[in-house]
């Protein structure tokens, strides 16, 4: 059936940019009224259940050039925007060097909707489920600022955008995973060979929801670190979400823990510091000391289980 007139006046325009310039001029000619999208399938959700009123405009960042691709870059491994959830999981090369990413996509809705959303709308609306494991490889973002391409740690990108609206909304080209390095520069290739051999790595991506399957997540968290061969942590990220918090990593524990053997004191000190330092949101369903309990015991529980395994 078709549409009357009406209709066909206040359904939206849709925009299909080539290049993040003209996404941008868009924006700025639009403004409130317009709205970046890219597999909406977030945004949907909004306008369905009236949290949101739909904009007369729509930029569909999906036309913008180059911006599906996944390969290795200098930097270290390029993310587009625009690769769906889908082509993200299904990708060799970042199930084998970052599996806790394709771990988090594994979770993250259902198999019709990975088809359609894409990284970039997960990572764009501050509190998607992916965010948490690329904050545990250190992730970098590159976005487009109106004049040139910029480039930011995820962690500080999340904490000066997360109060920005719609309008002054950022335009989220690419996520860059650098590639683990060993401190080896001073040392000989022999006694780094060994240095690695009994350096051990260890990681968890864990995402608790209030029942199995498709479900928002409680508690979010990402551990991923080095220990040397007698248990103390030589390197660790600790990165926490969950639910309407926008995450983060936990930085004064991962700086408190480095050079620390992992023993019962260590693990009583990780489980209280994460209860001190993490401030989730509450909602309906779960309390905010629900949530930090919940994160304690996931980062405590996976702190030991590093140490337990290696001896
Ligand atoms: C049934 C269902 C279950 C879901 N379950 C989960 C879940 O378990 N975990 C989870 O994390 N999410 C979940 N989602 C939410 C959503 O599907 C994902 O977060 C998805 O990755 C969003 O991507 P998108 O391309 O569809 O984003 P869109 O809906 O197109 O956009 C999301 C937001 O990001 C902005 N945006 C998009 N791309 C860019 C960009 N490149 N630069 C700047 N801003 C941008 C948009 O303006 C919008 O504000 C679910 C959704 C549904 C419908």
């Amino acid at each position: 059936m078709g549409m009357n007139v009406q209709e066909t006046l206040a359904s939206p325009l849709v925009w299909h940019p080539q290049t993040p310039q003209e996404a941008w001029q868009l924006k700025q000619t639009y403004g409130t009224e317009s709205i970046y999208i890219s597999g909406g399938t977030l945004l949907r959700t909004f306008w369905e259940s009236g949290m949101a009123a739909m904009p007369q405009h729509f930029i569909d960042l999906s036309t913008i050039r180059g911006l599906r691709e996944l390969r290795i870059g200098e930097a270290g491994f390029l993310i587009g925007s625009q690769a769906t959830l889908q082509s993200c999981r299904t990708n060799m090369l970042l199930q084998r060097h970052f599996p806790m990413i394709t771990e988090a996509i594994r979770t993250i809705a259902a198999p019709s909707i990975r088809q359609l959303a894409t990284i970039g709308g997960n990572v764009a609306c501050y509190i998607g489920d992916s965010i948490v494991a690329l904050l545990g490889y250190d992730a970098e973002v590159i976005w487009f600022d109106g004049i040139a391409e910029q480039r930011s740690l995820l962690m500080n990108w999340l904490q000066t955008g997360q109060g920005a609206k719609h309008d002054d909304k950022r335009l989220l080209l690419q996520m860059v995973l650098p590639f683990e390095e060993m401190e080896q520069e001073t040392i000989s290739s022999d006694e780094a060979d060994k240095l690695s051999s009994q350096m051990k790595r260890f990681g968890a991506y864990h995402k608790v929801g209030r029942r199995e399957g498709f479900t928002p997540s409680v508690a979010t968290i990402c551990i991923n670190g080095r220990l040397t061969g007698s248990g103390v942590i030589q390197h660790i990220r600790i990165a926490v979400g969950g639910g309407q918090t926008v995450p983060s990593r936990l930085d004064k524990l991962e700086k408190e823990i480095t050079g620390a053997i992992v023993d019962n004191q260590l693990l009583q000190h990780a489980y209280e510091r994460v209860l001190q330092l993490y401030e989730p949101r509450e909602d309906l369903f779960a309390s905010a000391e629900y949530r930090k309990s919940t994160a304690a015991n996931l980062i405590a529980a996976e702190l030991w289980k590093a140490v337990r395994d290696d001896t």
